[in-house]
């Protein structure tokens, strides 16, 4: 029988785990996976130059473009051609994600710089002896083809925090998407989806949202068509999410759902909620310190729509991935 676990699911390279598969030997644990989002996420770790069979240690590689333009993955002393092992390991990976055990995935964190796993700026060598720098690894060009509105970051960025707030988002919303999905779609739970979204969606692309939410609300949708609606809905719904949440769509997010506050608000409790907002407008607090005292007042005085926006808390308080930022 299908199972689906609580956590979202992510795959990792298995060197950012700690696993000893690099070609020195080595690993790369990466400690905000290992010791922070590990207690919010399942991981699959993945490797796929183990996968392919070249040991460890082994020769490194590094990627090459060949005088007919095609992208070659060479190994080193002694100079070896590994391209369709390596291709043939990540197809095998690939493949392995997509079924069902795989039904939660969500992402992918990737190490960076690798020339089989990095997703951005790795280095290419030309056959002319130049240097391109706009590079992903094999495993990355298959990734994107096989799964387009996953969410792919490396560890290096993810030191960055509006990067890592959006790509847990996305994560954590893909997530939800599927828990949807598996208890029985139909045009209400599809309509609830988007509404519990929507604020979530503002902050990232207004505009798409009100657009979104048109498709979801068809007067004229028949109940038979809810499958085509949310084939539509789902890439469309983790586009807007890729896009970045700027401060201002943040306040204007933000002054939004004060909006839903009720009138019995004391009128000194909205006036330092206000001047909360503008100081996070200003970048003298961080994102944390409006939306905190949001919720505490939502809670109390909100309507029952407000108190729902997924906005509020996208994913796990714990992590305070909103704490930093500005
Ligand atoms: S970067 Fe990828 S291929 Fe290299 S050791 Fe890590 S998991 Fe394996």
């Amino acid at each position: 029988m299908e199972t689906h676990s609580d956590r979202p699911k992510i795959a990792v390279s298995a060197c950012l785990l700690g696993r000893e598969v690099r070609f020195d030997g080595g690993h790369t644990r990466d400690r905000f996976l290992t010791d922070a989002l590990a207690l919010h996420l399942d991981f699959l770790p993945m490797c796929p130059e183990m996968e392919a069979g070249f040991g460890s240690p082994r020769p490194s590689i590094r990627q090459v473009r060949a005088t007919d333009g095609s992208l070659r993955v060479v190994s080193q002393r002694p100079e070896a051609d590994a391209t369709d092992a390596l291709a043939s390991a990540v197809e095998r990976r690939v493949e392995g994600l997509a079924s069902e055990a795989a039904v939660n995935l969500c992402g992918f964190v990737l190490k960076k710089d690798s020339p089989s796993c990095g997703p951005f700026r790795i280095r290419v060598h030309g056959a002319d002896g130049r240097l391109e720098r706009d590079g992903a690894g094999l495993l990355v060009h298959a990734l994107r083809a096989r799964f387009p509105h996953l969410p792919i970051e490396d560890e290096g960025r993810l030191n960055d925090a509006g990067l890592r707030e959006s790509f847990l988002i996305r994560v954590f919303a893909w997530h939800r998407w599927q828990r949807m999905l598996a208890s029985g779609l139909d045009r209400r739970t599809l309509r609830e989806f988007h509404a519990a979204h929507k604020m979530l969606l503002h902050a990232h692309a207004p505009a798409r949202t009100r657009a979104l939410g048109r498709l979801v609300a068809r007067p004229d949708a028949r109940p038979a068509e809810v499958d085509a609606d949310a084939r539509a809905y789902a890439p469309a719904f983790m586009e807007i999410l890729s896009r970045p949440a700027t401060r201002g769509r943040h306040v204007d997010t933000l002054q939004h759902l004060a909006g839903h506050l009720g009138d019995e608000m004391p009128a000194t409790e909205r006036g330092e909620l206000h001047t909360l907002i503008e100081e996070y407008r200003q970048g003298w607090v961080t994102l944390e310190t409006p939306v905190a005292l949001l919720r505490h007042h939502l809670r109390r005085l909100g309507t029952v729509w407000a108190n729902a926006q997924l906005y509020l808390d996208p994913h796990p308080r714990a992590l305070a991935l909103r704490s930093v930022i500005r």
